[in-house]
């Protein structure tokens, strides 16, 4: 019988110290070349053995080969010129300097096989590997290209595909798309922002989990929170047609959210990755406080459909606290098990 209420992650996890500064996003690598390569498969061993420890179920790499969610990959792609830089607004909501897309853009090789691969080797859990989603790459480059953001859009959906069967292959379980870029630009999330993630996911056979967020705990994304008044309905737009589509799992922030618990009825059917871990704070969770979380998302979520997990990446954290939230996770995902057999 599977288990009920499998816990997972949304994605990253702390990097150790020899490997990346802590607590630091886009932390420049310490090591270089076969010590780098070397280095980041300790890391994800680490990483791993923490999440096996912790009692996680689905299981991830933690992200320890990447520095970001989204610029890693693009890296591994041909068509965006790092070297040349435009000032743009990252999801309407702070200035950054990103690359360029100059020409046609191309996936010249696999971009996370030989991790994922690595990753399949060292565990018989499932695996969840994660992705950028389309939306939220175009998001994060200036196109003096295509200038379109949804002809970029498209093209890094077929893009995404490609990786998407190796990560399959290579004996992935779960891929998960991040679009953190679905919280804030909903005409096109129902335009053409679902439709891209399904060329994505197309002829795959594995489960599919796009993570739609209200960002890591980093000062402009706080900020902007602030500006979103006491209740977050942000996702009453888009959430009846990404229940339509063809996505299996939705990944959400439930803990410490203004998001309205009741929205989730409007994805009923899908899978729940329930976020009952504040990624935003370095208080720990107490188990009774993440079972409280569950507790009120399973009066939208039936059982056999929900995934406890974090609000979002955990990259930011120090390695200790963020072992003992997956810890607390996994406790209070234990009482509601037996609530629930009981
Ligand atoms: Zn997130």
């Amino acid at each position: 019988m599977k288990k009920l209420l499998p816990t997972s992650t949304a994605g990253s996890l702390p990097k150790p110290a020899w490997l990346a500064e802590p607590e630091t996003l886009w932390s420049p690598w310490k090591l270089q070349n076969e010590e780098l390569v070397e280095g980041k498969q300790d890391a994800l061993r680490l990483s791993l053995e923490d999440q096996q420890q912790t009692g996680i179920d689905i299981v991830s790499d933690g992200e320890q080969t990447r520095q970001h969610f989204v610029t890693t990959f693009i890296e591994h792609l041909s068509g965006v010129d790092f070297e040349k830089r435009e000032t743009v607004r990252i999801r309407n909501r702070y200035d950054a300097s990103v690359p360029t897309v100059v020409g046609a853009v191309s996936r010249p090789k696999p971009v996370f096989a030989d991790d994922a691969k690595f990753l399949r080797q060292q565990t018989d859990k499932p695996i969840k590997w994660a992705l950028p989603g389309p939306m939220t790459m175009i998001d994060t480059l200036y196109d003096s290209h295509y200038k379109s953001r949804e002809k970029l859009a498209w093209e890094f959906a077929k893009i995404l595909n490609q990786e998407a069967r190796e990560l399959e292959a290579a004996g992935v379980d779960i891929i998960q798309f991040d679009e953190p870029a679905f919280n804030v630009f909903f005409d096109e999330v129902n335009d053409w922002g679902i439709a891209t993630l399904e060329r994505a996911i197309e002829g795959l056979k594995c489960e599919t989990a796009v993570h739609i967020c209200y960002g890591y705990g980093i000062k402009a994304n706080t900020d902007w929170k602030k500006t979103l008044g006491s209740e977050w309905r942000q996702y009453e737009s888009i959430f009846p047609q990404l229940q339509k589509s063809n996505i299996d799992i939705v990944s959400l922030e439930c803990h410490n959210s203004h998001v309205p618990m009741d929205l989730l009825e409007l994805i009923r059917g899908k899978k729940v990755m329930v976020g009952a871990i504040d990624v935003a704070s370095n208080i720990i969770e107490t188990p009774e406080e993440v079972a409280n979380t569950l507790r009120k998302a399973l009066k939208f979520v039936d059982a056999d459909k929900l995934c406890p997990c974090t609000n979002c990446g955990m990259a930011p954290l120090s390695r200790h606290v963020a072992k003992a939230k997956l810890a607390a996770l996994n406790a209070g995902a234990e009482i509601i098990r037996r609530e629930l057999s009981a």
